[in-house]
């Protein structure tokens, strides 16, 4: 069993710059305070030791990355609008969004939507709408020809393990096409994404210490002796994950890890693919494959270059795994702003996808195309719930 503490990067000791993270670029220490912590539980680290004051105390606190207001209000240009152009003609469709399908008991981000609620969706669409794949959307969108009415696209981002053991099955049944939108980061080690690591650490029915030190020296103690105490810290300490960039967030999490004193590995009901599980997932014919960054950063608040190296290191990854283009990208978060929409115009995708929701018409932006996304409190009333987006039109 590997034993993850702390990682350093040969050479230097200060925050890495984006580049894609490599196994052998780091050190072992040792056991944190005598609690196994199996590194394949952390995204991999490459960076010092990160206790969560010096962390909490450098930076401000952000608030979750705000969407910018979607710009779709472009119009072709040069088009006698006398009668209705071929463009003005196209059908919209809608763009469904989920996460994990699964029945796990804590689901602090309302990301998980139940195993009978995603089969129900998928008997409902097959029912009532006409599934089609989102590059048949973009299609759509690119060359002005309508798709069916009542068109839906599914798809799935963060690829977890769950989409090839639970999700894929169900399409198969239904015959669904779904796009999985997934980070490239750790796919030859298993290993969970940190807001699943952080819930499960904070949230998971399991005894921790009654106080948490979030300033690191003493200024800022919090108790975690009750549930919503830990779920008060849970908050805050998410909140303050959203800005963090690759090595202040993986330290900060081994460091939350050994406060804890769990012994961690990676659950299946949350770990992502490994790279040759993604390879299986997308030899399907239902299931294609888009990029959704390297680490999951919150793109706006990184550096350009950073932007960069996300956008098109995740798809050169994936094209290098999969041997196929790769040619849509999932803005992490829905965050982006014009550099990252630059990004990935540059960096060859013929589209991208936001957390904005609304239908696909006739004018919408390849680069900013929104989705519906379906929260566990949906779930239930799925059917209603989509019938309302007819009333914008659809
Ligand atoms: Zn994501």
């Amino acid at each position: 069993m590997r034993l993850l503490v702390r990682h350093r990067l040969h050479g230097a000791g200060h925050e890495a710059s984006g580049c894609v993270p490599r196994v052998h670029d780091v050190e072992r220490f040792g056991v944190i305070g005598g609690n196994r912590v199996p590194r394949s539980v952390l995204r991999p680290c490459y960076h010092g030791d990160h206790g969560i004051g010096r962390a909490i105390s450098r930076m401000s606190c952000p608030r979750r990355p705000l969407q910018p207001s979607s710009d779709r209000a472009r119009t072709d240009q040069g088009s006698d609008y006398a009668q209705p152009s071929r463009r003005d003609r196209v059908s919209g469709a809608v763009i469904l969004l989920y996460h994990r399908v699964g029945n796990d008991t804590v689901d602090a981000h309302d990301l998980q939507v139940s195993v009978d609620h995603f089969r129900s969706h998928l008997r409902h669409l097959t029912s009532n709408y006409h599934p089609v794949t989102v590059g048949a959307v973009v299609e759509s969108v690119a060359t002005g020809v309508p798709l069916p009415p009542r068109s839906i696209a599914v798809s799935l981002d963060d690829g977890y393990l769950q989409n090839l053991e639970v999700v894929l099955p169900l399409l198969r049944e239904f015959d669904v096409p779904t796009t999985f939108f997934v980070t490239t980061e750790g796919l030859d080690e298993p290993h969970e994404n940190w807001w699943d690591v952080l819930s499960h650490v904070m949230l998971g029915p399991h005894r921790l210490p009654s106080t948490l030190d979030l300033s690191g020296d003493g200024s800022d103690v919090v108790s975690t002796a009750t549930p919503l105490e830990r779920r008060q810290a849970h908050d805050r300490l998410t909140q303050h994950f959203y800005g963090l960039s690759v090595a202040p967030r993986c330290g900060l999490l081994a460091t939350v890890a050994k406060w804890s004193g769990l012994t961690m590995w990676p659950r299946d009901s949350h770990r992502v693919l490994l790279a040759g599980e993604l390879a299986l997932l997308s030899r399907d014919p239902r299931a294609s494959v888009g990029a959704h960054s390297v680490h999951h950063p919150s793109l706006p608040t990184r550096s350009t270059q950073e932007q960069w190296l996300e956008v098109t290191e995740s798809k050169s990854i994936l094209e290098s795994l999969l041997r196929v283009p790769v040619t849509g990208f999932s803005y992490p978060y829905g965050a982006h702003d014009p550099t990252t929409v630059d990004a990935v115009e540059r960096g060859g995708y013929q589209y991208a996808l936001t957390v904005e929701p609304g239908v696909v018409d006739a004018h919408a932006d390849r680069f900013r195309l929104p989705r519906c996304e379906v929260k566990a409190h949906i779930a239930p009333t799925f059917d209603t719930w989509l019938a309302s987006m007819a009333g914008s039109g659809w």
